[in-house]
């Protein structure tokens, strides 16, 4: 197969190319704008694969995507780009409706300009997967309820908002124009190569260098945590064996606080690089303001994709915290590229 991946320089498109290149014959072609959240770093291992390119491209260009996909011909979309940070999207929702609606509709709309003109075998078999959040659904305080395939939506911040509304965008894309689409909505990914403005990663590097782990509230926002590379199994499963049209949740079944995640984040560092002073690391715990309208908690209801497509993680919360708090251990090199900009400047030749 034949496949575009787009923001796959970010986060969760970074471990599906490598899964890709790692564990397929597959070829893959990575569109991503490069944002602050791009970071080709994060694809090194596999950058010199002969199945792997890569475009600088933003998805609301539809004249260099119809150029894309002319030249590439692809088998499969696996959409990721997003601008993905809810505080991000708090203060600036611009680039979220930009993005999120407005370069989704240009690339389904890019797309279908292409599917339209496969022969039948190949727009049979072609496939579009848009990959979003289980934010979509809402909060789900009070309940014990968990997020099914058909709860409806309701979203809270301009982030999850503007999933949603991609959301339906793919969903009329196939009803009205028959595109092959399926949707999976997942929970809170972790794991290599995240970016430390997120939750995980920022308590890690903070703890690190002694600094105050911020939370927000009294910390007892529920998050059910997925391990990223599971993550990518999945989505990989869902563009290879998924049935057109269907939407699949991915979760983790790994309920937490988010007090309890920067706690056992804490412990872990207490073994594997105790402070110098002697402290334990839980000390540098500090509450501050919460995020306004902030979910109470979010929780998967994966049993679909496990029933149908054979998938489940391989990773508990507590063997995959304890590899991500590793990796960061063994690549802080990685991350102070990262926190530096060193990472941007040289790509756009700017000198540090
Ligand atoms: P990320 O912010 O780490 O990466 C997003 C990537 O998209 C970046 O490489 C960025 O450069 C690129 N991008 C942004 N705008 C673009 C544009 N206009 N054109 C082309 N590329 C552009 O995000 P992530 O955490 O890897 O999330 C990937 C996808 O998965 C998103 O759609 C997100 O909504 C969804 N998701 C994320 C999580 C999570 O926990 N991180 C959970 C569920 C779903």
């Amino acid at each position: 197969m034949k496949i575009i991946v787009t923001g796959g320089a970010g986060f969760i498109g970074s471990a599906v190319i490598r899964h890709i290149i790692n564990h397929t014959n597959n070829e893959v072609l990575n569109i991503d704008k490069l944002t602050y959240a791009g970071n080709l770093e994060s694809l090194e291992s596999i950058a010199d694969s002969e199945r792997y390119q890569f475009s600088q491209t933003d998805i609301c260009d539809r004249i260099a995507l119809d150029q894309i996909f002319e030249s590439f011909q692809p088998d499969a979309v696996m959409h990721l780009a997003a601008e993905s940070h809810v505080d991000r999207s708090i203060t600036g929702s611009a680039a979220f409706i930009e993005t999120n609606i407005i370069g989704t509709y240009h690339l389904l709309e890019a797309t279908r300009h292409y599917w339209n003109g496969l022969n039948q075998n190949r727009k049979q078999a072609f496939r579009f997967h848009h990959i979003s959040t289980d934010e979509v659904y809402g909060d789900l305080e009070g309940t014990d309820d968990l997020f099914l395939e058909t709860t409806p939506y309701a979203p809270s911040s301009p982030y999850s908002a503007s999933k949603a509304s991609s959301d339906h965008l793919v969903r009329a894309w196939h009803r009205t124009y028959g595109l092959p689409t399926m949707i999976t909505n997942c929970s809170n990914n972790y794991g290599p190569y995240h970016f430390p403005e997120k939750l995980i990663p920022l308590v890690i590097l903070n703890a690190l260098e002694g600094k105050a782990l911020p939370i927000y509230g009294k910390g007892d926002q529920i998050r059910d945590w997925l391990f990223v590379e599971d993550h990518a199994r999945a989505l990989y499963k869902v563009v290879t064996e998924g049935v057109v049209g269907e939407t699949y949740n991915i979760g983790g079944h790994n309920e937490k606080q988010n007090i309890e995640v920067v706690k056992t984040i804490c412990k872990i560092l207490d073994e594997l690089k105790p402070q110098s002073n002697g402290q334990a690391y839980e000390s540098l715990i500090t509450f501050v303001q919460d995020r306004p309208g902030h979910d109470l908690r979010y929780a998967i209801d994966a049993t679909k994709i496990g029933h149908e497509l054979g998938w489940k993680p391989k990773e508990t919360f507590d063997t995959g915290i304890r590899k991500t708090v590793e990796w960061y251990l063994n690549n802080l090199e990685w991350c102070r590229r990262v926190q530096d900009g060193s990472y941007q400047r040289e790509r756009l030749g700017v000198n540090a």
